[in-house]
Order: C-alpha cells, then structure tokens, then sequence
C-alpha cells in the first residue's frame, strides 16, 4: 500500500442523515468517526465509560495507553486531513518524531539487526497525548460534546420500524438514561457487543476476518542514563509524500 491509495477525506461525500449522532466510544476510530458527523450533524456527542481528562493521561478503556504509539504514514495523512495542524501540535505537546531507519535499534535473539539505512520517518507520543490533540481540535468545531464517565448499555430500537433511534447509557452515578439519534456509530473495539446484539435481533451478524498473530509483545520502562546520546529530535522535518 502506498500513500496514493489513501484517499483524501472529501466532505461532499458525507451525505445529511439527520440532526444528532452519537459515537459510543472515545478512541481514535470513534474521534475520527466524529470528526467526519460534525460536517454533516447538527450535534454529536461522543460518550465513552472512562473519565477524558484535559491531560494526557492512561485510561483503563485502553490497557496499552501508556506504550509509546507510532502514528504509520496512513493514519497520519489521514488524521492530518481530517485535523489540519495536528502533528505540528502532537510535537508542541511532547510527542516526538523519530527516523525508524536509524533512531530504533531491532534485535533478533540478541543479535542487533542491520540498520537499514533508509530513513523512515514517524511521530511517536503516548495514546492519551494521541487522543488528547485530537480532542482539543473538536473545540473549533460547533456541536460535538464528550460525555466521559458514560457507559453504552444497549441500543434503543424501533422493533415495528426496525431502526435504532437511539442509545441506553449510565452515567457515573449510575443513573440510566436514552440518548436519542438518528446515527450511531460503535466504536467500542474489541468489546464491542454489536455483532451479537444484531444477530439476537434478527439482523444478519457482520462477516468476521480474524487473522491469528502468533506474537507475544513485552516492554519494560527504562530510564535512560544522561550520557548516551541519540536523542530524537522532537523537532524532525517528516518528508510526506504528495504534500500530504
Ligand atoms: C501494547 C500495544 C501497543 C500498540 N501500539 C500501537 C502503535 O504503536 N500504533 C498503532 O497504530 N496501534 C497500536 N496498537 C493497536 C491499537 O491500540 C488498536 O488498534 C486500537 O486501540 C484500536 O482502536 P479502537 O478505537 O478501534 O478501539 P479501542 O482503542 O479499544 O477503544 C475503544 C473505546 O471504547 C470505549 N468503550 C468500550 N466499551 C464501552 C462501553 N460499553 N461504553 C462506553 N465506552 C466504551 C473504551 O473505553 C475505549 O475508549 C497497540 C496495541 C497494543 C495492545
């Protein structure tokens, strides 16, 4: 895959549905998701079960929040279209921009790999500071609320009509209330519940993909002794390619 084969974010192509969505979920699928709504949505509220600080902060919602994130070159063309500015502002908060090619060393069983000597370029920041930005960009856009502390229940649906107007969701003092909308949109991840809630309705379940990865991950956190070097320049021209 290349950077040409990722389209640019046209907002013609989103078409008027309706007056409020909602976005279950506050990670970045459901940040972009919202992002795209606001164009065509008079409202959008995008809820999630943990609290959003205004600080980069981990989240239980999302267990690796505190592993360094390497933004690929897809995601950060896209991100960058959808908010202009948002790399320049990840570096200006403590996110760094690294060259993989000789800023990251790879072992193989102790052995230190070859470094390549091609430079790929990549932001790097915590999810929290990830997300963080992005949240921060919604203030410039009418409409969107954040409710964190919220959790998704259960769909509101129109069992004659066979439409779903709307979510159940508790709040932190576990009250329960209906958030009504003409769209939502789940972007739970992993624990989303919608594949099965759509086959106990009748609907037909979503095809699965599932590609096993025999991969076990490990990191430690080190703190680096003052004398080593190689620190990476948080401010490092990325090459992009087409301009985006
Ligand atoms: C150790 C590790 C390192 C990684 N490093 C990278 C990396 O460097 N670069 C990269 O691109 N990817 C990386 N990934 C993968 C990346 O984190 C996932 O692909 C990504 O989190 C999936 O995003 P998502 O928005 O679909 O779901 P999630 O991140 O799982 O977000 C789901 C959101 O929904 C919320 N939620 C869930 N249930 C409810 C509910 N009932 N009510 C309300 N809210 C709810 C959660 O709180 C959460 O905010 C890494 C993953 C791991 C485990």
């Amino acid at each position: 895959m290349t950077l040409a084969t990722v389209p640019c974010y046209d907002p013609e192509s989103v078409r008027d549905t309706g007056c409020r969505a909602v976005v279950v979920g506050s990670s970045v699928a459901g940040l972009l998701a919202a992002r795209v709504l606001a164009d065509r949505f008079a409202a959008v509220t995008i809820i999630d079960r943990d609290q959003l600080a205004d600080e980069p902060e981990p989240r239980p919602g999302v267990p690796q929040s505190s592993q360094p994130h390497g933004l690929l070159e897809g995601g950060r063309a896209t991100i960058e279209d959808l908010f202009p500015g948002y790399c320049d502002a990840l570096i200006d908060a403590g996110g760094v921009a690294v060259d993989t090619g000789s800023d990251v060393e790879f072992y193989d069983d102790d052995i230190e790999l070859a470094q390549s000597g091609v430079e790929r370029s990549m932001y790097c920041a915590t999810r929290p500071l990830l997300e963080l930005i992005m949240r921060r960009r919604f203030a410039a856009i009418e409409g969107v609320e954040f409710r964190g502390g919220c959790t998704f229940l259960d769909y509101r649906h129109d069992d004659h009509r066979g439409v779903v107007e709307g979510v159940r969701i508790r709040n932190e003092s576990g009250k329960t209330t209906t958030l009504e909308a003409n769209l939502v949109v789940d972007a739970t991840g992993r624990t989303s519940r919608t594949p099965n809630w759509l086959a106990e309705h009748g609907y037909q379940k979503p095809p699965l993909d599932e590609v096993r990865v025999d991969l076990q991950y490990g990191t430690v956190q080190i703190e680096r002794p003052p004398a080593t070097g190689g620190q990476c320049s948080s401010r490092r021209p990325i090459p992009t390619a087409e301009g985006r």
